[in-house]
C-alpha cells in the first residue's frame, strides 16, 4: 500500500515523498484514512510508530480542503489544535506540520510557557490556522485574547497518559470548553487507564479505535 491509496491530496504527497518515505506504518494505513473520513478517534500508539504523521497528515488534509490563500490575519482563523504536554513534544510536532504543509497555504505556530509571551502574541495576531500548544500557555492565550478558538475544527491530544500524569487534565477541561461541539477529536495515549477511559468519553463521539 502507498500514501496515495490512502486518499492524501497532491501537496501532502509530495511533501512526503520529500521526506522519503517509501510506505505509511501500521498506524498510518489505519489512522489516515479514518481521519480522513471525518471520525473521531482513540489511538494506542508509542512514539517511534509514525504516530504523529498518522494524525497530522489527514489533518491538514482536512483542513487543506477550505484553505484560504488571503493574506489578511481575519482569514487564518485557528482551525486546528495539537495538545502536547511538554515543549519538546509540541517542538516535534510542530517540525512535523511544517515539514507536510510546505505545499500548503496554511501557517503553523508553536506555543509553550517558560518563555516571553510576547513574541507568541505577535506570531498568532498574523492569523494562524494550525496551533501546536502546551495546555497551560495555550490557556494563557485565551485569558490574554492572542488566540480565539471558536473556530477550531480538529483538536489533537497527543501523549494523554502524560498529560494526566503531569496534573494537565483540568486545563484539558477547560480547554473542550472554549472549543466548538461540531469537531473532530483524536485522542492518542500509549495506556488506557479508566481516567483516560473517562477523558475520553468527555472529548469523543463515537470514535474509532486504533491500536498498533
Ligand atoms: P513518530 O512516531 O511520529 O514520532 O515518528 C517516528 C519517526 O518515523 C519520525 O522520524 C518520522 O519522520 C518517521 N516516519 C514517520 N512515518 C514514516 C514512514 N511512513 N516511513 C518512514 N519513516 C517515517
Amino acid at each position: 500500500m502507498s500514501f496515495a491509496d490512502l486518499g492524501l491530496i497532491p501537496e501532502l504527497l509530495k511533501a512526503v515523498a520529500d521526506a522519503g518515505y517509501s510506505e505509511p506504518t501500521p498506524i498510518q494505513r489505519q489512522a489516515i484514512p479514518t481521519v480522513v473520513a471525518g471520525h473521531d478517534v482513540m489511538g494506542g500508539a508509542q512514539t517511534g510508530t509514525g504516530k504523529t504523521a498518522g494524525f497530522t497528515l489527514p489533518l491538514l488534509h482536512r483542513i487543506a480542503r477550505h484553505a484560504n490563500t488571503s493574506t489578511s490575519p481575519a482569514r487564518h482563523q485557528t482551525r486546528a489544535l495539537i495538545l502536547a504536554p511538554t515543549r519538546e513534544l509540541a517542538m516535534q510536532v510542530y517540525e512535523s506540520v511544517k515539514t507536510y504543509s510546505k505545499y500548503l497555504p496554511l501557517r503553523s505556530v508553536c506555543i509553550y510557557g517558560g518563555v516571553d509571551i510576547r513574541p507568541q502574541q505577535m506570531e498568532l495576531r498574523r492569523g494562524i490556522e494550525v496551533v501546536i500548544a502546551t495546555p497551560g500557555r495555550l490557556l494563557d492565550h485565551v485569558e490574554q485574547k492572542s488566540i480565539n478558538l471558536s473556530q477550531v475544527e480538529v483538536l489533537v491530544l497527543d501523549e494523554a497518559d502524560r498529560m494526566l500524569d503531569m496534573g494537565f487534565i483540568p486545563d484539558i477541561k477547560r480547554i473542550l470548553a472554549l472549543l466548538p461541539a461540531n469537531r473532530q477529536s483524536l485522542l492518542f495515549s500509549a495506556t488506557f487507564s479508566d481516567e483516560i477511559k473517562k477523558l475520553a468519553d468527555q472529548m469523543l463521539k463515537n470514535p474509532q479505535l486504533i491500536e498498533v
